[in-house]
Parts: C-alpha cells; structure tokens; sequence
C-alpha cells in the first residue's frame, strides 16, 4: 500500500519512523509523495505530556475524517491501549513503540482484507524490537537525511523519575550488543552517512557485555573510514567521568556539545523527582567538561510547575542556569501524567504561574545565549553544511561541533551538503551564528 508517516516526540520516535519507512519499503509497500497521496497513514505519537498525547490522537481524527485508513504507533498507543480506539474511532491498527516491527505485516493484512477489516492493537512489552537497524535507502540523496543518521543504541529506560511516563511506555532498558551498533554504523558510513546521533533515554548509562562502556563504543565508532561526527542523546550528570573526558579528548570525532537535561535547580525538587543527582553534583558534571574544552556546548531540559515548586525553588532552578552557563535550553510546563509517582502529588502550580516561570527562564535563555554566543565572534567553527538556510534561501546553514547554527551567505560559493567548511563569525544572536567562509 502506498503509505505516509505522521511523526510526533522525540528523535527516538523519529528514528522509529525511519526504521517503519524502511521495514514498509522492504515488504513491498510504497512510500506515497505526502500525506494526502497515501491510502495508509501512519501517526507515531508521543505521550511525555498531555499536549502531546491530544496533538497525536486529533491528528489521527483528523486522518479517519479524511477517509485515510490509519494506524498508530509509540508511546501513546501504549499508554492509551485499548482506549485509543475510543478516543480515535475508525482507527485500524495501533502498535507500542517496542512492536514498530510488526507494522508491516498488519498493513498487508489490511490490504488483503479490505480496510473494513477489524482492528488490531499491540502494545507490546519489554521485547527487542524487530528492524532497529533499518534504515531508508538515500532516496533523500543531496539532502541533509543522506548524510545523517540516528542509530538508536538502548531502547526502554530504568530510571524512574517521578513525573516521567517515558518507563512505563517505553519498557525496560535494554542495551544492543556493541557489534551491532558499530556494524550498523559502519554500513550507514560506507553509503555515505557523515553524522551518527546515537540515541537512548539516558546513553551514558550503555553498558555491552564485559563491563563493556559507552566511552568504549565512542571508541570503536571513532575508527569507522568515512564518519566525521558522532553525536548522542540524552545523558545523565552521573555518566559524565573522568573515563567519558577521555575518551572525548582521544576521539575527535565525538562532537563537543551534551544535552544534560537537569530539570530542576532546587536540591529538594531533585530528591523528590528522584533525579539522583544534587544541583552541585550537576555543576561539578557541568564543569569536568568545561575543564576540559570551554566552549563545550551544554544545552539542557527544565520543569517549571513541578508540585510544590515555590518562587524560591523556582529562583534556584534560575541560579543553577546562569551558573551552568547553558549555550540552549528547553523548558516544559510540569503536565500529570497519570500512573506516575508525581501524579498523586497535587498539580498545584497554577497555569498562569507555569507561564510565567516559562517565559522568565525564555528571557534569560536570550540573555546567556547571546553572551555565549557573542564569545564566538571571531573564532574559526568547522562546520558541517546541511543545506540552504530554512529561513533565508540566500543564506546556507550549519552545525559547529557545539550543534550551534551558523549560517553565511550562499554568494560565497556552493558546499556540498554534509561537507565540513570553516566559517569565522562575525555576528552573534541567541539562537545562531554569522560568519564567512575562510580558506
Ligand atoms: N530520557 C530523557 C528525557 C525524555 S523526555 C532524559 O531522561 O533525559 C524529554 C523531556 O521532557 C524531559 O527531559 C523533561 O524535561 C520533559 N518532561 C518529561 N516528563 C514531563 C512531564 N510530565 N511534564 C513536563 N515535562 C516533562
Ligand atoms: Fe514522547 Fe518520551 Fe515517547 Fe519520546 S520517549 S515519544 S518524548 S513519550
């Protein structure tokens, strides 16, 4: 059947698009041009907040509506099971972000049966998930996807934060063996992928077989012919070691940016979200990387409205920002999520209060992302290009190493797409870098 893919959350679930599109063109099936040339349409829904959930089941309504046979799939079908045919009546199939595999399968029983035929739901468990490696062919070839991959290295998470649903939709942790990651890269890298996003709810937490680390998969990954960058996501403070500088000073190929979520800067909202870590364990993380690059990038993930946070908790959450230093930060307003242990808390931080904490920790993000970046201007970033700019045609764009944009302009010149060039800036703003090509 001719299919279109709806992707919601995070890379995690775009990565698991990827490897549906993949496993669907494999069996036979055709990726349609858009949305509205598929017979079949796909909406792989995340569920970490109650936004989210409703954007992903509208969304699917909507497609039924359409007179689209549709299917779902990731961590809200999990959490919703059986109620997701209530919620979307007309729905066809819904499979749990562990089970991604068996998508295939069920559309060509569709297919075979007509699309009156009944509906099917797997949720599914801890299981390893059929096609982790599978990757669409470069039929994006000349685009950034061509030269780019997320190669997802443990699925599930064994942290239980108290607000998080991510544990209970995504399952247990469960780690790939080290040959399989470094074998899928290798191949990604031979069909000229440049850039690996290694992906896991916490992936300094990887372990393989043998005290096998992640600093060590780092290591092998940094040998791979052809890979110039490899990225990962997200990490936790308690995986920052000595073992992990290291290997970042050995391994040039690592890129020096983190994304270390810290959600909070108040010692007593971190025990009770069970985060594992005290706000100066956090900054010492913080600082051991620093130490030993400054410009190392750390960008981070914060909770406003979390139950019982006062103004004072609230201002340490603005303190522990400025002193981390944090070249990019996304805030989410704290959103029950039923089942979890801080769901039995009351939600008591009043909407208007969690949008107003929102925008202050916005306007100071501009504030330090500025001052960050204008610490930039003059400096030589290697950057590698992903193509012309979104926002201005005339403009081609960028990552550092930091993952900072840089964009110049396009009058000096093409550059292949996932080629490393090296831009000097000129000009800083919040959120993105100016600069020219230098020789
Ligand atoms: N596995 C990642 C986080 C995945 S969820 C990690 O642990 O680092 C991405 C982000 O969503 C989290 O970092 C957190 O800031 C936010 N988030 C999670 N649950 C939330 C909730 N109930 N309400 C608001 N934001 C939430
Ligand atoms: Fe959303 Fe979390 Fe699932 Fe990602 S893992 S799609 S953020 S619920």
């Amino acid at each position: 059947m001719r299919f279109w893919i709806h992707t919601y959350g995070c890379q995690m679930n775009v990565r698991d698009s990827e490897a549906v599109e993949a496993l669907m063109v494999a069996a036979g099936h055709v990726k349609a041009t858009g949305e509205a040339d598929a017979e079949v349409v796909i909406v792989n829904s995340c569920t970490v907040r109650q936004k989210a959930e409703e954007k992903a089941v509208g969304k699917a309504g909507n497609l039924v509506a359409e007179g689209k046979i549709v299917g779902m799939m990731g961590c809200a079908v999990k959490r919703l099971g059986e109620e997701v045919f209530r919620r979307v009546p007309g729905l066809s199939f819904a499979v749990g972000p562990r089970c991604f595999g068996l998508v295939p399968k069920i559309v060509a029983e569709i297919a075979a049966r007509g699309a009156g035929s009944a509906r099917i739901l797997e949720t599914g468990g801890d299981e390893v998930p059929e096609g982790l490696s599978a990757h669409p062919d470069s039929a994006r070839a000349g685009s950034f996807a061509a030269v780019q991959s997320y190669v997802t290295v443990m699925v599930g998470c064994d942290n239980c934060c108290s607000y998080c649903i991510v544990p209970k939709v995504r399952g247990h942790e469960w780690c790939r063996p080290p040959d399989e990651i470094v074998a899928e890269v290798r191949c990604l890298a031979e069909r000229g992928v440049k850039e690996v996003c290694l992906l896991g709810q916490s992936v300094l937490r990887y372990r393989g077989k043998d005290g096998f680390t992640f600093p060590m998969l780092l290591r092998r990954l940094q040998a791979i012919d052809g890979l110039e960058r490899i990225r990962f996501t997200s990490a936790h403070p308690g995986g920052c070691t000595e073992e992990l500088v290291a290997a970042l000073r050995d391994c040039g190929k690592v890129c020096r940016h983190i994304h270390l979520p810290v959600q909070s800067g108040s010692d007593r909202i971190l025990r009770d979200m069970g985060r594992r870590y005290t706000r100066d364990e956090y900054l010492s993380a913080v600082a051991r990387l620093r130490d030993f690059d400054p410009e190392f990038a750390v960008t981070t993930d914060v909770i406003v409205g979390y139950p019982g946070e006062t103004e004072e908790d609230f201002q340490a959450t603005r303190s522990l920002m400025e002193e981390a230093g944090f070249d990019n930060s996304f805030v989410f307003k704290y959103s029950p999520r039923p089942g979890t242990r801080a769901a039995a808390m009351e939600d008591d931080v009043p909407a208007a209060e969690k949008e107003r904490r929102n925008q202050v920790l916005l306007a100071d993000q501009e504030t330090r992302g500025l001052a960050r970046n204008g610490g930039l201007v003059g400096t030589v970033r290697e950057v590698m290009v992903e193509g012309p700019s979104k926002r201005n045609k005339e403009r081609l764009s960028g990552r550092d190493s930091g993952n900072r944009i840089v964009v110049w302009d396009a009058s000096h010149g093409a550059a292949a797409v996932g080629s490393l060039v090296r831009i000097r800036i000129l000009e800083a703003h919040p959120q993105i870098l100016v600069g020219e090509p230098v020789d």
